[in-house]
């Protein structure tokens, strides 16, 4: 069939060992077959020879790569920030065909790969070390950075390429290689990216691309002794079963997970941009963000005001296929996601909430062959119903009252996650204060709780990370492992801290 794709490994384009294939179907309108995508089998069975070839060839492939000039591979990067820039259109509706969310946020997605792209490439000249003084006479003390070897990269289905490009391209610029499980959700995306970097000029070992199920694939290279580093985004209960192998094993482990973000708008905040913002951070993407605003903490002397018309506007949004133009919210990834926001509709309703608006599987024209979910305010929450402290990870927003901004950060800090916050207010005092005291890794004021930017660090506290970040400088030190350098020129035996005379 010419829509059956393939897997990379060994520098070549491969049908998986296994035979097996998965479907990939557009979740707006189901009929629509994208593609069959290698399953590849597990370790045991005959996927092990896909898994274990693949695992070799990055070797291989590092071995190449971390040889080649840092400023040469930022160059390879560079040349995919310019392909993605010329198909950024073409990539982008593909993505909307396999994950749903509408062109607009797509194509913004493909915006962010590039930039990280970019941002990567330049890395390639400024991967610093430092040199110190050094404590003894003729004596030169230096650090400076080597890459690890290879990494799994792991990623979620709700950024196709922008997850993925965070990274693979700061773990290339590093000079390690490459073996990728994506999501089986979107893995369309993630031959598109792999094509990109291959006609970018990287060398084909230097990248592996392998699909097939989270349990087999994913677990299989997490488990494998020559994978030295793993990146991962998705779940905090899929990251910690990583983290527990992770550790007993003594590999690099990223792990950026699960949100509970609150927006809290003060009674002082301008209240039209605070709508804007809830409007954006709760619905965009379906909900379906880490970053998604998933409480709405408001001062009790505006918050009847504003559920009205939250609820107005929540309810006036456009569902639809992502292609199509004035479509606002699209579909959810699976069937499973609707089910998970349906059981949810009803814990809140069980524990006393109200379903201002939405709470429902949508229907309608256009509607029947997706998994949509109607845009969904929840209030009447208290601060510990489950829906104001679980994520759901889906268009449902849960209202919460508060009378005071010490209440507000309290609730906000109460939750087990700490991926962003946002507070609207026009109280500069409110602002520095929430800026220090929420417990989040990022904070923003008067903007909601989604909108990453390429070039600062991306991550959260609690149970969304495990201390580090990605994005920004700050995953270049992810990505490398510290090596410090002495030279003695003194010509003569000088022992630290013994052999001073000062
Ligand atoms: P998920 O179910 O945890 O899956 C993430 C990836 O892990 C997928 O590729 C999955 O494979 C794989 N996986 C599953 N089980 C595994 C195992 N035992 N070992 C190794 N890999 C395994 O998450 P998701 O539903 O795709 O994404 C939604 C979650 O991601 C949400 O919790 C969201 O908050 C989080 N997220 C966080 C960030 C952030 O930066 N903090 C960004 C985006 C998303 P399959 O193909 O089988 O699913």
């Amino acid at each position: 069939m010419s829509n059956t794709y393939q897997n990379f490994i060994a520098g070549q384009w491969r049908a998986p060992a296994s035979g097996e294939h998965f479907e990939n179907r557009n979740p707006a309108n189901t009929d629509e077959l994208i593609g069959l995508f290698p399953e590849t089998g597990p370790p045991s069975g005959a996927g092990g020879a896909d898994i274990e070839a693949a695992v070799a060839s990055a070797e291989r492939g590092f071995e190449k790569w971390s040889r080649m000039p840092a400023p040469e591979r930022g160059f390879v990067l560079k040349k995919a920030g310019d392909v993605m820039t010329e198909r950024k259109d073409a990539i982008a509706r593909d993505m909307t065909r396999e994950m749903g969310k509408v062109l607009e946020e797509t194509r913004g997605d493909v915006q962010e790969a590039i930039d990280t792209a970019y941002y990567a490439a330049v890395e390639g000249r400024r991967l610093f070390g430092k040199t110190v003084p050094s404590e003894l006479r003729d004596k030169w003390a230096m650090s400076f950075r080597r890459p690890i070897g290879p990494f799994a990269i792991i990623t979620p289905f709700n950024f196709p390429l922008a997850v993925p490009s965070w990274k693979i391209f700061p773990a290339l610029l590093c000079g390690n290689s490459i073996i990728w499980k994506p999501s089986e959700d979107v893995p369309l995306t993630a031959n598109t990216f792999t094509e990109i970097l291959l006609e970018s000029g990287l060398p084909p070992e230097a990248i592996q691309l392998v699909h097939g199920a989270g349990e087999t694939v994913g677990k299989a290279l997490v488990d494998h002794p020559e994978v030295p580093g793993i990146s991962f985004t998705g779940s905090t209960r899929t990251g910690s079963a990583i983290g527990e192998t992770a550790g007993r094993m003594h590999k690099r482990l990223s792990l950026e997970m699960g949100g509970k973000n609150a927006q809290i708008v003060m009674a002082d905040a301008d209240m039209d941009l605070a709508l804007d913002g809830v409007i954006w951070g709760a619905f965009g993407t379906a909900g379906q963000r880490c970053t998604a605003t998933s409480r709405l903490l408001l001062e009790d002397r505006i918050h009847d005001e504003f559920v009205a018309r939250l609820q107005a506007r929540a309810e006036a949004l456009r569902l639809g296929d992502g292609l199509d133009s004035g479509t606002e919210v699209g579909p959810m990834i699976h069937p499973a996601a609707v089910e998970k926001c349906e059981r949810y509709v009803e814990i809140a309703r069980s524990q006393g909430a109200t379903v201002a608006c939405g709470g429902a599987r949508a229907t309608g024209p256009g509607l029947e062959k997706g998994h949509f979910f109607r845009p969904t305010v929840l209030t009447g929450v208290d601060r510990n119903h489950r829906t104001a402290c679980e994520e759901i990870f889906g268009p449902v927003l849960s209202v919460i009252k508060f009378e005071s901004l010490d209440e507000a950060i309290d609730i906000n800090n109460q939750v087990e996650y700490g991926l962003s916050s946002a507070l609207y207010t026009s109280d500069v005092r409110s602002a520095f204060r929430a800026i220090n005291e929420l417990d989040n890794g990022i904070t923003y004021v008067n903007a909601p709780t989604i909108g990453a930017e390429a070039h600062l660090p991306f991550g959260g506290v609690k149970g969304t990370g495990n201390g580090h970040r990605e994005g920004g400088w700050e995953v270049y030190e992810f990505y490398t492992e510290t090596k410090v350098a002495y030279v003695d020129y003194s010509g003569k035996l000088q022992r630290a801290q013994i052999d001073v005379d000062w």
